[in-house]
């Protein structure tokens, strides 16, 4: 095993990370552990060695469950004895058919056909797809864009990025390149009322009456707009849309990846307007291993059916993986079986509780929590070397990004942890 020193040096060389420079890299901290809510961090920049941080990402919300959980470690060992991976053209296994079955019934009735796909990329990708698709086998070729709203994150691969906020290089970067898609009006906030949706509503009216020729279906991702600036809208929103879609014979899509498995609150959003495609992704395996699905009605089954594909146009090399397919039922049967609703309540009791106070932190333009989501936003873009080590000098790993400080914690964390994560916010906050 290399030296501490000698891995940092060949990481800085040689590896690329999100969104990070690879002539001029910001700093990474070694993981050497991670148990329950907590990860275990060196670095010799700032004279840490093993320290225990209290984590405050779930890996991206994806680890809910925390660190080693036995059941998750046991779901995966159990299938790596049995078989790891096999291409999923002409076999198939139990671990996802077993999926299948648990995706299908939690979610939605009608959603009831479901593609695995590798990431939520790929899946945004597959749902976009499969709405051109459907169009097509229903005789509507022509109708090949999309109507998304602004202040949206659906991914890093061509399609995801054209129905993501436009601001931030994305437009500029890739004109001519990405499909130009149709963009609403970010929906008003939570609690902004009644006459903000109407407005809004009526503003997305004209948008298609403006496009209703070629809009082939509606993305969002739905309640919480994650990546994009982390904030709530009004439910009555998607019930808009929803009549909107059914009006304009658009398919509805909800990429629920980040909001999926409870972390706003709701197992999914769409249990309050089910749309026609759902995409899951980050929670789907408790954060073990990389894997999304798409669900859909069997009216839109059908619609695929009749392009002149008569298949959907996808099939990846890693599809069903039985691994991730393995840890992905554990850790569902792992959130069902448990009050997460409770959990999930504390969470955000105590966020809102130990965030409030910093709305009259200097810098501070906004605190709010939805869900298991405590966000703090500044007025200024966060100096994300200085916030991050002072997080961990609090005990807290953080990640902020643009002007925000925000936190999605595993679900298991403890009351004690949420006291410091809280901690750990303030002192990024105030370093940032
Ligand atoms: C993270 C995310 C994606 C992309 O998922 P990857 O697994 O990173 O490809 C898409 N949509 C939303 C809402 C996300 O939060």
């Amino acid at each position: 095993m290399l030296a501490t020193a000698e891995t940092l040096a060949f990481d800085r060389e040689h590896l690329w990370h999100p969104y990070t420079s690879m002539t001029e890299p910001t700093p990474v901290r070694l993981v050497t552990g991670a148990s329950g809510a907590r990860l275990t961090l060196t670095d010799p920049r700032l004279g840490y060695d093993d320290r225990e941080v209290v984590d405050g990402m779930s890996s991206w919300w994806a680890a809910i469950h925390g660190y080693r959980h036995p059941v998750l470690d046991a779901a995966l060992s159990r299938q790596a004895g049995e078989f790891s991976h096999v291409m999923f053209g002409g076999l198939t296994h139990a671990p996802a058919v077993e999926l299948g079955q648990r995706l299908v019934s939690m979610t939605p009735e009608p959603l009831e056909r479901v593609f695995l796909a590798d990431s939520g990329s790929v899946s945004v990708e597959v749902a976009m797809k499969m709405v051109l698709q459907y169009q097509r086998g229903r005789g509507r070729p022509e109708r090949t864009r999309m109507l998304t709203v602004r202040g949206g994150y659906h991914g890093d691969t061509a399609h995801p990025m054209s129905v993501t906020d436009p601001e931030g290089g994305m437009h500029a970067m890739w004109q001519g390149v990405l499909p130009t898609q149709v963009f609403g009006q970010v929906p008003p906030r939570i609690g902004a009322g009644p006459g903000y949706v109407e407005m809004w509503a009526s503003h997305l009216v004209n948008e298609i009456a403006a496009h209703r020729s070629e809009l082939a279906g509606i993305i969002v991702e739905p309640l919480l707009q994650g990546a994009g600036g982390m904030w709530a809208y009004d439910p009555e929103c998607l019930v808009v849309l929803r009549d909107l879609a059914d009006e304009h014979d658009l398919l509805l899509v909800f990429d629920e990846i980040a909001t999926g498995f409870g972390r706003t609150g709701h197992l999914f959003v769409s249990e309050l307007v089910t749309p026609d495609i759902l995409c899951v992704g980050k929670a789907l395996t408790g954060g073990y291993l990389t894997l999304a699905a798409v669900l859909t009605t069997d009216e839109v089954a059908r619609g695929i059916s009749a392009s002149e594909a008569g298949v959907v146009m996808h099939g990846p090399t890693f599809m069903g993986n039985p691994l991730a397919c393995a840890v992905a039922s554990a850790s569902i049967d792992l959130l069902v079986s448990s009050d997460w609703a409770a959990d999930v309540g504390r969470i955000a009791d105590r966020l809102t509780a130990g965030l409030e106070p910093l709305r009259e932190a200097p810098g501070v333009a906004d605190v709010r929590t939805i869900g298991a989501v405590g966000v703090v936003q500044l007025d200024h873009d966060v100096d994300v070397v200085a916030a991050t080590d002072a997080a961990i000098e609090a005990g807290v790993w953080l990640r902020p990004f643009r002007d925000l400080v925000y936190a999605m914690p595993p679900y298991v964390i403890s009351d004690d942890e949420l006291d410091t994560l809280v901690a750990g916010i303030g002192a990024a906050v105030r370093a940032g």
